[in-house]
């Protein structure tokens, strides 16, 4: 057997989720909304059942997709995107982080990586050979740390990899911190993979592709999903913009992890980018409303709430609660007693003395969910 893999243990989203089905518990861990994506978007991919889209898609993706992906980037973002060489469709973000982080790393390379993370990064990064460079966030503002983060790159860095907006923190990264990151990704001649799978669920402040900023066209690959932006977690179609040189490689590691994704979430997933502005508007504006109602709920039962400016999370500092223990004893305790299920944030990190006072609750639920969790934790804290 692999010896990393073999090692690994189950992820904690799939962990918390037995442990609150056993306990007939709300879950607020894993990170999926409990209402479906858009019916428009589930017709149509439905229709193309119907309609004869069965077979093996072209590898890179349907061109429907491809170019919405395009109109995309150029709609919001202001950039030139050709779809038949700088767009791939993955079969989630899980899949275009995989890909990008097997073009982009050979053994031994160094990539740095901000702590706390989504847990398929640094597994992957060790499956590949690489060495991931962690620099952490503090809470409770998780800036950047400018001088840790200078001194993580070196010779061997071949990569930073970018989560904004964030998770599990919530943070959106400020145009201040993202030039930052640019300049050191310039000086040391390094790329950026950048998974910005919550690009539209942001709530106030604006998110910024790194690639956007000058010279970081060249260097940055841009993860999308369908599953966050449509509410569509199950379909797993993502999608990665990255200029045709690194593109190129990205697809012959696509090619070999899955090769196509299904034709018919593809084609509906192009519909769904084509939707108008008022669409994304109201996404992000739902999902503030239910951030409101779960963090005022959460101080309201004694909770220090951290700040939160995207994602599907927020982060809570336990200790005001009294609780004797850890985040994970926490979190375990909250399930059984209370019938509420969060992640224990030091399941983020990868390094010894992760902070063990915080734990992450998602909020992309319905508001009758979110009340009823809150009114759980009141009776039950
Ligand atoms: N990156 C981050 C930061 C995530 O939170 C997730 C999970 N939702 C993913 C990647 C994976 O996305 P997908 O479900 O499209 O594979
Ligand atoms: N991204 C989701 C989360 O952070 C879960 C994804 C998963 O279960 N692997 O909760």
């Amino acid at each position: 057997l692999n010896s990393m893999l073999s090692g690994l243990p189950t992820t904690i989203f799939t962990v918390m989720s037995a442990l609150a089905a056993r306990h007939d518990a709300i879950n607020l861990g894993q990170g999926f909304p409990d209402t479906e994506g858009p019916a428009d978007l589930i017709e149509a991919a439905a229709a193309a059942l119907r309609d004869g889209r069965n077979q093996y898609p072209p590898l890179t993706g349907v061109p429907e997709l491809r170019e919405a992906v395009a109109r995309s980037n150029a709609r919001f973002y202001d950039l030139a995107i050709d779809p038949a060489s700088e767009v791939i469709v993955t079969s989630g973000a899980t899949e275009a982080l995989a890909s990008s982080l097997m073009a982009l790393l050979d053994p031994g390379d160094e990539i740095v990586v901000l702590e706390p993370l989504y847990d398929t990064y640094v597994p992957m990064i060790r499956a590949l050979g690489a060495i991931p460079r962690p620099v952490r966030l503090t809470p409770p503002d998780w800036s950047l740390p400018r001088a840790e983060l200078e001194a993580a790159f070196g010779p061997r860095t071949k990569a930073i990899l970018l989560n904004s907006p964030m998770n599990p923190t919530g943070k959106v990264f400020t145009p201040d911190e993202l030039a930052i990151i640019a300049e050191l990704v310039a000086r040391h001649d390094v790329y950026a993979i950048c998974d910005e799978v919550y690009e539209h669920l942001t709530f106030g402040a604006r998110h910024v592709p790194l690639m956007t900023l000058p010279d970081m066209r060249p260097r940055c690959v841009r993860i999308g999903s369908a599953g966050k932006s449509f509410s569509l977690t199950g379909w797993k179609v993502g999608y990665i913009t990255a200029p045709a040189a690194i593109a190129g490689c990205i697809a012959k590691a696509h090619q070999l992890l899955t090769f196509t994704t299904p034709p018919n979430l593809q084609r509906a997933v192009a519909m769904g980018l084509d939707k108008d502005t008022a669409y994304f508007a109201t996404l992000a504006s739902d999902m503030r409303a239910k951030r409101d109602l779960l963090s005022n709920g959460l101080r309201g039962v004694g909770f220090d709430v951290l700040p939160c400016d995207g994602s599907y999370f927020v982060v809570a500092d336990i200790r005001p609660t009294g609780f004797a223990g850890d985040d994970v004893a926490f979190c375990r305790a909250m399930t059984e007693h209370c019938r509420v299920t969060a992640i224990p944030v030091s399941a983020f990190y990868s390094t010894e003395n992760a902070p063990n006072h915080l734990v992450r609750f998602a909020f992309c639920k319905r508001e009758e969910v979110l009340t009823e969790a809150v009114s759980r934790l009141r009776a039950g804290l």
